[in-house]
């Protein structure tokens, strides 16, 4: 028999943390196995056990924060007979090879570095390999746990970070272009589970923004679920057209998109905004013009993006599958009617100023929004 043995990070089960911890992350396994296959998941010192071997659950143990690593590992006796068997099983037939045990069950009468030298020398004795302690072609882990041994030799990396929700939950504004998906993610793998916003103009979108928007939080849902507020931008938009300078508008656009965001946050209760900027990539990402659009909102501001360049974002948007859904042509909604220079350092008073002379209607922007749940 085999299962999926997953570590977690353990830097972060210090202290009374650590069960609340491990609780969150087995939820959150347990829903996304449960679309895949009803088996038993439960913790087992130190570790999560899923009861298959089903190839489709090694995906889920990839993509979900707070998965250190994991494997599919043959399950042993609690003897080191049985363990030997299934190390003889899962061994290669060349090259060079060591054990590797790791000894949570204390009352185990062998210690790891006994279980390492019976198991190498049983395998020494059935297979032409040679041992190498410092750079083996593969390493055979053997870990003893309560009531089971387990043998492994292929980890499944994970993507680290902490179970999503331990964090508490951020509205992050999703454009459909490459940065916002990656901030999206990178909160997520730190815990934060994500409420995504999108404004969007009607008259200028198309279906296939409205398409993209939803394949990008599909993509994102593999993660974690996330619910997706669609907010109609369009009157609000044309209001700022009326009222605003064209080399301010983009100023105003983002700093509205601010305000609705902080009443979406308020909504559910979310406490943080994050967006994908990234310092100096563009005009509306001076420090100066970021000040004056995040002074929009009460709520902090995160920018995960902050301290990356843009192939570093696009590498991460790779890995996660959002690039090429990222990289399809489409119309952004701030694009319109903008100046083609736009001001890189609007003044907040300048701009509180101009904005007395709009009438944004952003709460009922925000009423009317669709909010579609994807995972
Ligand atoms: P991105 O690649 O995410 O679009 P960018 O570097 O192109 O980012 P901007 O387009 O200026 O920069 O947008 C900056 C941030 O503002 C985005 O990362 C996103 O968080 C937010 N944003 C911009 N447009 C929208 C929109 N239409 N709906 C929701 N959020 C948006
Ligand atoms: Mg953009």
């Amino acid at each position: 028999m085999r299962v999926y043995v997953v570590h977690y990070s353990e830097i972060a089960l210090k202290g009374k943390n650590r069960r609340y911890f491990e609780e969150r992350l087995v939820e959150n396994l347990r829903r996304k196995i449960r679309k895949i296959e009803d088996c038993r998941i439960r913790r087992e010192y130190g570790r999560i056990v899923v009861e298959s071997e089903n190839p489709a659950i090694s995906e889920v143990l990839r993509k979900t924060p707070g998965v250190k690593y994991s494997a599919l590992a043959e399950v042993a006796e609690l003897d080191v007979e049985s363990i030997c068997e299934r190390a003889l099983k899962i061994a290669p037939d060349a090259g060079t090879f060591k054990v590797d045990t790791r000894r949570s069950n204390k009352d185990f009468p062998l210690t790891s570095i006994e279980i390492n030298r019976i198991v190498g020398e049983r395998i020494l004795k059935a297979k032409k390999l040679r041992v190498d302690l410092h750079n083996p072609d593969k390493i055979i882990y053997v870990e003893i746990s309560s009531k089971h041994a387990y043998v492994y030799s292929e980890r499944i990396e994970g993507i680290g970070g902490l179970p999503v929700g331990v964090s508490g939950r951020v509205v992050s504004l999703i454009s459909g272009g490459i940065d916002s998906p990656v901030a999206s993610f990178l909160a997520m793998k730190r815990g934060a589970e994500v409420v995504l916003v999108h404004f969007f103009n009607s008259t200028i979108h198309s279906q296939s923004v409205r398409k993209k928007i939803h394949d990008l939080a599909e993509k994102l849902s593999e993660v974690h679920r996330v619910r997706l507020y669609m907010v109609p931008f369009r009157d609000v938009q044309m209001e700022i057209i009326r009222c605003i300078p064209s080399d301010y508008r983009m100023v105003v656009y983002r700093r509205s998109m601010m305000r609705m965001a902080s009443l979406i946050a308020e909504r559910e209760g979310a406490k943080a905004i994050v967006t994908g900027d990234s310092l100096g990539q563009v005009a509306s990402q001076t420090l100066q013009n970021l000040r004056t659009i995040y002074a929009a909102s009460n709520y902090p501001v995160l920018t995960p993006l902050i301290g990356l360049d843009k192939d570093e974002i696009v590498e991460i948007a790779r890995r996660i599958g959002t690039y090429d859904i990222s990289t399809l042509p489409y119309e952004d909604c701030c694009s319109l009617l903008v100046s083609k220079h736009p001001i890189t350092s609007a003044k907040l008073d300048e701009v509180e100023r101009m904005e007395e002379n709009c009438q944004l209607r952003e709460k009922e922007a925000v009423e009317s929004a669709e909010v579609i749940e994807f995972g």
